[in-house]
């Protein structure tokens, strides 16, 4: 078996005490130990003077190889065309998108870098694996440094619609270096018609059939593999919370009250405001609900330095207060804002006592909380889940409530309904759902990936 290299921006090195986390960073672990490899990337670190050398260590057969990064690259390439100007475009946000010459420059700087520095650990025969938006320049600036062994791409974020991506002056830049990789990724059927679109009325390229595209002077191999959860890790979980005091503690605390609960990174793209003003439209339109339910939303902040996630922590503050203001009564508050996170076993209680699982994403790649959410349900009285058809998990679990978060009354009323749901109806959509997730698991993503890789090249 060949080695395995994964490139990603952030690479978090594991310590002696660290209890396993479980998700991505583990399963990516657990395929490095497999076959021996290397995790590449950013440090998390952005110094004065970066040094220019990876810091290198190795735990058993796993190599982490990690740079810092400049105070400069940190703003001009993460925080910004990355963060700025990528992020918001593949989420259909183009007014939100900044872009400048100078950002752009710095990320292909820094995609450059991360080729000069990875080329010399490589051996002749490793696979390579790179992820996520960060990275799209990678391959393409390690085959100019004379690299033709098999890469593969990831994209966890969606693909947005070719007349959305051709708003980036650079487009034609960044499809040609993605077509510089063997298989591209995607996560839904969805971001793969847009990419394939794109393909064929922006790139003059052709489809051939079998997954394989021919563009940019390349055939490469483009499928689809839906992101999963370590679902018997979460099953396991859920079934301890239930038993645990704290749980039983904040059922006792919540009595009557029905607690719908959203856990979501503090990001404009998860719908937060929009959420509020659905369950305030509940509030309006179901009066007979109020002081009988309870928004439990958990949003820990998240990119903190860019200015348009300061704006939506303001808004959303704003949102929370006004709605408590007009609705609150002395021993009920409507919406129970926090803003920090939880770990998986605190969330798993969380889950596990909420009548209603709420994701309302204006666009999401995947999102890993509606799955959680299901998994963790008690499978003799399961709760209900409210799921964006603009989230990526939409395209597999479609026996949730699926609602269109721009539509709040829509949204109320699928709260209301899943209040109101017959323990069978409940149960038939769950067994449906966690069948999905027993099936398509984080495992099962990592692995057909690795496979789908090990048929390159596609020449
Ligand atoms: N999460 C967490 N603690 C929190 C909030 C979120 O551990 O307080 C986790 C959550 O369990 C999930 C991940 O963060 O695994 C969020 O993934 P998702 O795909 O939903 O959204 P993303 O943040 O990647 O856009």
């Amino acid at each position: 078996m060949t080695r395995l290299v994964v490139v990603s921006n952030r690479v978090t090195v594991p310590t002696d005490n660290d209890v396993r986390a479980g998700g991505l960073a583990v399963a990516v672990q657990d395929a490095l130990a497999q076959r021996g490899g290397i995790w590449f990337g950013w440090s998390g670190k952005a110094i004065q003077k970066a040094d220019p050398e990876p810091h290198i260590t190795k735990v058993g057969s796993v190599t982490y190889a990690t740079l810092d990064l400049s105070r400069t690259q940190y703003h001009a390439y993460y925080n910004g065309f990355a963060n700025r100007t990528l992020w918001p475009l593949f989420h259909y946000r183009i007014g939100l998108m900044s872009f400048s010459k100078r950002e752009f420059a710095c990320y292909r700087e820094v995609n450059e870098l991360f080729a000069a520095k990875l080329v010399p650990l490589l051996h002749e025969d490793d696979t390579l694996w790179v992820h996520d938006y960060h990275l799209i320049l990678l391959g393409e600036e390690l085959r100019k440094r004379g690299l033709q062994r098999p890469m593969g791409f990831f994209l966890h974020t969606p693909f947005p619609a070719a007349e959305i991506f051709t708003v980036l002056p650079q487009h034609e830049e960044l499809a040609r270096a993605l077509c510089a990789y063997d298989l591209v990724g995607f996560q839904t059927d969805r971001d793969l018609r847009s990419f394939l679109d794109y393909i064929v009325h922006e790139a003059g390229g052709g489809i051939m059939g079998d997954h394989l595209i021919h563009a940019f002077g390349r055939t490469l191999r483009v499928e689809i593999f839906p992101i999963g959860i370590d679902t018997e890790l979460y099953e396991k979980a859920g079934a301890m919370a239930e038993d645990s005091e704290a749980v039983q503690q904040s059922k006792r605390d919540l009595g009557d009250l029905s607690c719908v609960v959203g856990v979501d990174r503090l990001d404009y793209s998860k719908g937060l405001v929009e959420r509020f003003q659905a369950f305030e439209c509940l509030l309006v339109n179901y009066p007979e609900l109020r002081r009988k339910t309870t928004l439990l939303q958990i949003a820990p902040p998240s990119r903190s330095e860019v200015p348009e996630y300061k704006e939506i922590r303001r808004h959303l503050e704003g949102e929370a207060g006004r709605i408590n203001g007009q609705y609150a009564e002395l021993d009920w508050i409507p919406i129970n804002y926090l803003s920090r996170s939880y770990n998986r076993e605190e969330l798993a209680g969380i889950y596990r006592m909420s009548k209603i699982g709420l994701v309302t994403s204006l666009r999401d790649g995947m999102n890993l909380v509606a799955k959680e959410y299901v998994a963790v349900q008690n499978p003799e009285d399961p709760g209900v889940l409210v799921l964006s058809r603009f989230a990526g998990a939409a395209g597999e679990l479609e026996a949730a409530l699926i609602v269109n978060p721009y539509d709040s009354e829509g949204v109320a009323d699928a709260i209301a309904r899943g209040l109101a749901m017959p323990l069978e109806e409940r149960q038939e959509r769950w067994k449906a759902m966690i069948e999905v997730l027993r099936t398509n698991t984080l495992m099962k993503w990592r692995d057909s990936f690795i496979e789908s890789l090990n048929e390159a090249p596609f020449e």
